[in-house]
């Protein structure tokens, strides 16, 4: 009844795949809508296919065969975009297109800038770093009849991990009541329901043990997804974050946007108190800095955890043609390896790529004033700032 696109085995497949002859093409496209015009990424998407044309053309290493896949499949990537694609609230797209039919499109909730790959493997650092320290929020849809668990995560519901058929009798009217009839009825209801609860209050618990949801929501009807949060073991209690109810049943579309909406409203809750954590303890106490020139400079030294930034934050600097040391400041040349230091309008995706390079984890912030005031940027420090 769902069209969950199942994408968790293949986004395994992908992470563990092997080198081989076939190659493949790993492609960012920026597309966020606040930022983008349609326009702006096709012609942007036409340019890096062009250029890469004529770079494998260029390139003895790569057969014939191998030439002429890619080719295709790049116009298969571009009538894609043309013709099928739609942003929404997507801000990245990572498309996996590989010579052995491999053909997958991840939405990532994050700005990357637009860049073509093509290895004998898919290019998975970004999307290893995002799975890692993005929350797998667990969703039951409960009612009497029926119960579904679904993994939801990076934006996306991404697996139905169970259903349960409940054996609950419907609920019958009787003519009077308080009738022993209708209390004996009544009786069996809670028995059937309590052993329903029982069963998907065990498969959460394993869901949980084994790591493959971190969060619970509960979506249905008022009255039962209630009774069952009132149910369920300590141990799922402290880990439900909310739950969405609706007069209708959810179609999978209404499902996922209010999920998507209670999922917002906790992690902005989050953020903020990350953001005061930063300002009110790591900075004081030397484990955090702010502003952009000290939180690049640690992020260079590879000492920042947690990156964290406003959405608007945008600033000018510099990146070595070479070695990707990127500055604020105009230098002559890179300080690592005398590269060329190129200047940029925006460093903000070079700086977001090079701390998923380096597994930090990402905090984007929204309207909040206290973080804007500080400069808009600032880190959490795997050490403390030594003298
Ligand atoms: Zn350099």
């Amino acid at each position: 009844m769902f069209d969950i696109n199942n994408q968790s085995e293949e986004i395994k497949k992908i992470l563990n795949y092997t080198s081989t002859d076939n190659l493949f093409i790993s492609l960012y496209l920026e597309v966020d809508a606040s930022k983008i015009t349609k326009q702006d990424y096709l012609s942007k998407l036409n340019s890096m296919i062009v250029e890469k044309k004529s770079e494998i053309e260029k390139n003895p290493a790569i057969s014939n065969l191998s030439r002429k896949n890619i080719i295709e499949l790049f116009s298969k990537i571009k009538n894609y975009f043309n013709d099928y694609f739609r942003p929404e609230f997507v801000k990245t797209v990572l498309l996996f297109a590989g010579e052995d039919n491999t053909w997958m499109e991840i939405k990532l909730p994050i700005n990357i800038r637009s860049k073509i790959i093509i290895d004998p493997k898919p290019h998975t650092q970004v999307l290893r770093t995002l799975m890692d320290s993005t929350i797998r929020y667990g969703i039951l849809e409960i009612d009497r009849e029926k119960a579904q668990i679904y993994l939801m995560y990076l934006g996306q519901i991404r697996e139905g991990f169970a259903a349960f058929i409940s054996e609950v009798p419907p609920q019958v009217k009787y003519r009077r009541e308080g009738s022993d009839r209708e209390s004996q009825q009544m009786g069996r209801i809670e028995v059937k329901l309590n052993q329903f609860f029982k069963i998907i209050n065990e498969k959460l618990l394993s869901l949980f043990r084994e790591g493959k949801i971190d969060t619970l929501i509960l979506a249905g009807t008022k009255d039962i997804a209630l009774q069952f949060k009132n149910y369920m073991s300590s141990g799922i209690q402290s880990k439900y974050i909310g739950y969405i109810t609706s007069d209708t049943p959810f179609s999978s579309q209404s499902l996922k946007e209010n999920a998507l909406k209670l999922i917002n409203q906790v992690e902005t809750e989050n953020k903020n108190n990350i953001v005061e954590k930063l300002l009110g303890e790591y900075i004081p106490t030397e484990w955090g800095v702010i502003g952009a020139e000290n939180t690049i400079k640690y992020l260079m030294l590879d000492q920042v955890k947690i990156l964290i930034y406003d959405s608007d934050f945008e600033i000018p600097g510099y990146v070595c043609e070479k070695c990707g040391y990127i500055t604020i400041n105009q230098q002559a040349g890179c300080p690592y390896c005398d590269g060329k230091m190129i200047y940029y309008n925006d460093i903000t995706d070079e700086v977001i790529e090079t701390a998923l390079n380096q597994g930090c984890e990402l905090i984007e912030i929204r309207e909040n004033q206290r973080l804007k005031d500080a400069g808009n940027i600032g880190a959490v420090l795997r050490f403390k700032i030594s003298v």
